[in-house]
């Protein structure tokens, strides 16, 4: 899937994206581009209609031609039509070889491995392990190379005090900054339980609104009372509760919390148009309640393995059967 493909490029008045123009569904066109790019990083062989349209069904199909023309234009992306489907793909530009000017053979190779590591970014200590290079040069060579604008040092939500490196010009993956949930690496656990709540509401609603065709049958009210991750987002996004740009990935995480509390269930499904999967969710009715000794906090303890008559973590002061006798 490499064949090229002959761009013609046409004027623009302002190449640089509008950062505060409405771009539609309250995005900015910085920040789809912002996305865009960190697609481009995710997919390393390059993104195709079908993943921008599952990423951001709510942007307007010119928004995004004029923005991937704009980062044509603008030589970050690349262009090519796979050779069997004949499908266009964008994907990210290589760092040009004129950067790597007086880049020297140690320097090189860091950049090598660091490269390879993609947008996960990699570890100093996996970095020096893999180029046997000492400490001392090795960070000699992270800051030449991060005062090139060459790489960048991005901390990672998984651990506080790590950094991981990558190429200046990639968008950290959902994997290191944590995602939409996460903002200077802390936890968003508010807007999380808000987003939560909201999705087992409209949920709700939409059986509630099934309910009311009975006479249809059955199947018929129980396949009326799904809702795919897709409209779930699009809802979300209508009621502006975030001010971001939601991703359907965003709201499938979500709504896989509320499948492990056991209140909703998913099914996957196509929507006969593409070959992807399409997933549906709706609420669970419990046809009969749990048993109490299941409800108990025990039960789902993060440290029953500490839990005794001594130590830290005893049963007469847990703050667990506190909070749930409350
Ligand atoms: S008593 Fe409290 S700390 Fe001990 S296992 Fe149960 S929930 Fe966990």
């Amino acid at each position: 899937m490499a064949a090229p493909v002959v761009i013609k490029k046409e004027k623009v008045d302002d190449p640089r994206p509008s950062a505060s123009a409405d771009a539609g569904e309250g995005q900015t066109e910085a920040e789809i581009e912002r996305r865009m790019i960190e697609l481009m990083g995710e997919f390393p062989k390059g993104i195709n209609d079908k993943i921008l349209e599952t990423d951001m069904p709510n942007v307007d199909k010119k928004i995004k031609v004029a923005i991937l023309n704009r980062l044509l234009s603008q030589e970050k992306v690349n262009i090519f039509r796979a050779a069997v489907t004949k499908e266009l793909f964008w994907c990210l530009k290589q760092q040009p070889t004129s950067k790597l000017k007086g880049v020297d053979s140690e320097e090189k190779i860091v950049m090598r491995i660091i490269e390879e590591a993609g947008n996960k970014g990699i570890w100093n200590r996996d970095i020096r392990t893999k180029s046997s290079l000492n400490q001392t040069t090795l960070n000699k060579i992270l800051k030449a190379l991060e005062g090139k604008k060459l790489i960048k040092s991005v901390s990672s939500v998984s651990a506080a005090k790590k950094k991981v490196y990558m190429l200046f010009n990639l968008q950290p993956d959902r994997s290191v900054t944590g995602g939409s949930w996460y903002s200077d690496n802390e936890f968003e656990s508010e807007l999380v339980d808000v987003l939560n709540q909201q999705c087992y509401r409209i949920l709700q609603q939409k059986a509630e609104g099934a309910k009311q065709k009975p006479l249809e049958g059955p199947l018929i009210v129980r396949n009326a009372s799904f809702l795919s991750s897709k409209e779930i987002c699009q809802i979300i996004s209508d009621l502006k509760i975030v001010k971001f740009n939601l991703t359907v990935e965003d709201i499938e995480t979500i709504l896989d919390t509320l499948v492990y509390d056991g209140k909703i269930e998913m099914s996957a499904t196509t929507d006969g148009y593409s070959d992807g999967q399409v997933k549906t969710y709706r609420t669970v009715e419990k046809l009969l309640s749990s048993a109490g000794i299941v409800r108990i906090p025990c039960g789902v303890c993060p440290v029953i393995k500490m839990c005794g008559t001594v130590g830290a973590v005893q049963p007469k002061n847990c703050v667990y059967y506190d909070q749930w006798l409350d």
